[in-house]
């Protein structure tokens, strides 16, 4: 455990902040990743220097050139985690070493240099601090914490950058979708894939979005919310949605979630909702889920529940699946008990209102 009171990233405050008042109109209805605070961290990396450069200073444009290798090749990893208001006052990160590890492994499989993980913490909860004002109130409200690192090297050859620029910015937001946990439909994505073998689809890259944005855009298209995509290899296993991962509830009883064979970016959701559910003693396979099975047992009724799980948007039921080959429904269609269940026990831990025997829950501040 490092020292947490020791200073990482020094504080350079913004000379004009937004007045409280002005603060307080935007935290009212924050929709999801608007609502900017005043400051962002920030470090670089280079060759010669390593990590270096590590401050928090107020938040605004970053001068790039436009041969900055990024613009070109896509350098760029990303994580997201939530720093939340608790009932205490204090404020509370859930697992963000999580998220310091899955930005390394990012990093290892974009050839990018690894951030040590006492960085990677010491920004997030140095800004979190900073920042603390900008929690939005109420159910839902937090301080979406979006840590990036990107190639900044002026240079058009291609390989590795030289150079790296790390930020972290904090985004004040509200629930996910309004209005709680509506259930969501879902498109099935046949023309277009996700990730391949050997690809990245289990890194947390700005590229593997790039890649889903037409998928997306057709699913909005057809009349859905999301689209869900199958594995590459053979067009039949499901895997996971464009930024969440997803889980199938059983007349048994028992849950399914597709199994993390490189293809899927192991969500730290994913895994909390694993160790929830078998802690309390409900069988869940990690197993592949055919899309030909998956429409059989909604359509017989052996499928009671299916929802999706992320850091932005929680736990989201799913109601309805589309392809062009038709329709079909989950349950009533509507959210499932045991999704509601699971999703309610999720987020009285991280607001710091169930016991933790996990230790997930990081107090920083009193
Ligand atoms: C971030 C992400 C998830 C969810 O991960 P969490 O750690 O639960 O937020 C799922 N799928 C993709 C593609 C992602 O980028």
């Amino acid at each position: 455990m490092t020292d947490q009171s020791e200073t990482r990233f020094p504080l350079t405050p913004n000379a004009s902040p937004l007045p409280a008042s002005e603060r307080a109109e935007k935290l009212v209805s924050p929709g999801f990743g608007r609502v900017f605070t005043d400051h962002m961290a920030i470090a670089r990396w280079s060759d010669e220097k390593g990590w270096h450069d590590m401050r928090i200073v107020a938040r605004g444009p970053v001068q790039m050139d436009p041969a900055a290798a990024v613009l070109h090749y896509a350098q760029e990893i990303f994580e997201g985690l939530k720093a939340y208001r608790l009932e205490d006052g204090g404020v509370g990160l859930f697992r963000p070493e999580e998220n310091a590890k899955r930005f390394r492994r990012s990093a290892r499989r974009m050839a990018m240099p690894e951030l040590p993980e006492e960085l990677f913490l010491a920004s997030c909860r140095e800004l979190s601090l900073v920042e603390r004002d900008w929690i939005p109130e109420g159910e839902g409200g937090a301080l979406y914490l979006r840590p990036f690192m990107f190639a900044s090297e002026v240079f058009l050859g291609v390989k590795p950058s030289a150079e790296y620029l790390y930020i972290v910015l904090a985004s004040s937001v509200g629930a996910y979708f309004k209005g709680g946990a509506p259930s969501v439909s879902l498109w099935v994505s046949q023309e277009y894939t996700r990730a391949a073998p050997g690809g990245t689809g289990d890194a947390k890259c700005g590229g593997n979005y790039a890649a889903s944005l037409v998928a997306q855009a057709e699913a909005i298209r057809q009349g859905c919310d999301q689209v869900v995509f199958l594995d590459a290899a053979e067009r039949r296993w499901v895997e996971e949605l464009g930024g969440m991962n997803i889980f199938f509830v059983f007349d048994d009883g028992s849950m399914l979630t597709p199994p993390l064979t490189g293809t899927i970016l192991p969500g730290i959701t994913r895994d909390s909702i694993l160790r929830l559910a078998r802690n309390q003693g409900i069988a869940v396979r990690e197993e592949r889920y055919g899309i030909d099975q998956w429409e059989a047992d909604a359509r017989s009724g052996r499928l009671r529940e299916a929802f999706a799980c992320g850091t932005a948007a929680v736990v989201t039921p799913i109601g309805k699946v589309s392809s062009p080959q038709g329709s079909f429904s989950i349950g009533n269609g509507g959210p499932g008990e045991r999704t509601i269940a699971l999703r309610d026990t999720l987020v009285n831990l991280q607001r710091g209102r169930a016991e933790d025997p996990y230790g997930w829950l990081e107090r920083i501040g009193a």
